[in-house]
């Protein structure tokens, strides 16, 4: 059992919107539990306009840190007073932390998640061995790219619905990237060592774009950002494949195990989030 509140608890948090769906508080609350930690993790919903305003209010350390989620990231990077490199190359926050000053700090666990991610479910993948393709433009493909490119890919490949969007995401990384439009697709998977879904739609679907998969080589890896469901169509079409696949909810653990530590100055308890992550899914 976790201690009662007190004075000394450490309180972290989300803050996204919509929040009541976020696995965050339930993966952080059960490491907190299992590592005997005066810590709890709650879930926030300030409104729309008001981000700059509730975090803002939280200077000094009352609350020692939040994840950020949609639509607050780029806002959390507004606030900051000191931004890690990754976060400024990743252009959002998804950890701030409120120091007993009152300077905020803003960092970016997310390209942590997604590496750590590839080497839990891909071991074999080598990230300087073959050009990466990223389907999206969005926040997570532009911290996507960058977590690649700083770990040595030799290319990313940026595909979009909307080419332009595209274009203006690669041309801030400079001559290793390249940008497309879906039309253009099957010449960007063409020697490609990973792809990876950064949309929120199930490529599998009809409704998201029309990717295929016949044209990667064997050694490719197929990763999907989406994680409701775990196992998506894209996911399963890429296993029929017989290629190696890595899911959006290893990338989400691997995005909280950082952010914990910040908040808490200690690993996480030893208890299984995946399986409790994945049960709650199944709700
Ligand atoms: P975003 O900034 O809104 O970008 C969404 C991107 O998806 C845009 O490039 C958009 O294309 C494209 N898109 C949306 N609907 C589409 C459709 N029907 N067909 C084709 N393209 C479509 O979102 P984001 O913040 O980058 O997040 C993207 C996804 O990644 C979300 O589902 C998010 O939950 C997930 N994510 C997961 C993790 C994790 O830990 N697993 C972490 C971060 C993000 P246009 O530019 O053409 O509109």
């Amino acid at each position: 059992m976790r201690p009662a509140l007190s004075a000394e608890t450490v309180i972290a948090g989300v803050a996204g919107r919509p929040v009541r769906h976020s696995l965050s508080p339930l993966i952080h609350n059960a490491w907190l539990e299992a590592a005997g930690i005066d810590g709890v993790y709650v879930a926030f919903s300030p409104g729309v306009a008001a981000f700059a305003a509730f975090a803002g209010g939280l200077r000094g350390g009352v609350i020692r840190g939040l994840n950020v989620t949609a639509p607050f990231k780029q806002d959390a990077l507004a606030i900051a007073d000191d931004l890690t490199e990754r976060a400024r190359g990743a252009g959002s926050a998804n950890l701030l932390l409120f120091e007993a000053d009152g300077v905020i700090r803003a960092d970016n666990t997310d390209g942590d998640g997604l590496l750590g991610a590839f080497a839990e479910q891909a071991p074999d993948f080598d990230s300087a061995a073959a050009p990466v393709v990223i389907i999206g433009a969005g926040g997570a493909a532009r911290g996507a790219a960058h977590a690649f490119l700083a770990a040595g890919a030799p290319e990313v490949r940026i595909v979009n619905r909307d080419r332009a969007r595209a274009e203006a995401l690669a041309a801030l990384f400079g001559p290793r990237a390249r940008a497309f439009g879906v039309a253009e697709a099957e010449g960007a998977l063409g020697g490609a060592g990973a792809v990876i879904n950064a949309t929120p739609v199930d490529l599998g679907h009809a409704a998201g774009p029309a990717i295929g998969l016949e044209t990667l080589g064997p050694a490719c890896v197929v990763m999907d950002m989406v994680y409701r469901p775990v196992r998506t169509a894209w996911l399963d079409a890429a296993r029929d494949r017989g290629l190696v696949t890595v899911d959006g909810l290893a990338m989400l653990i691997g995005q909280a195990k950082p952010s914990f530590e910040a908040f808490f100055a200690r690993p996480p308890g030893a208890i299984d989030v995946r399986a409790l992550a994945l049960a709650a899914l199944e709700r």
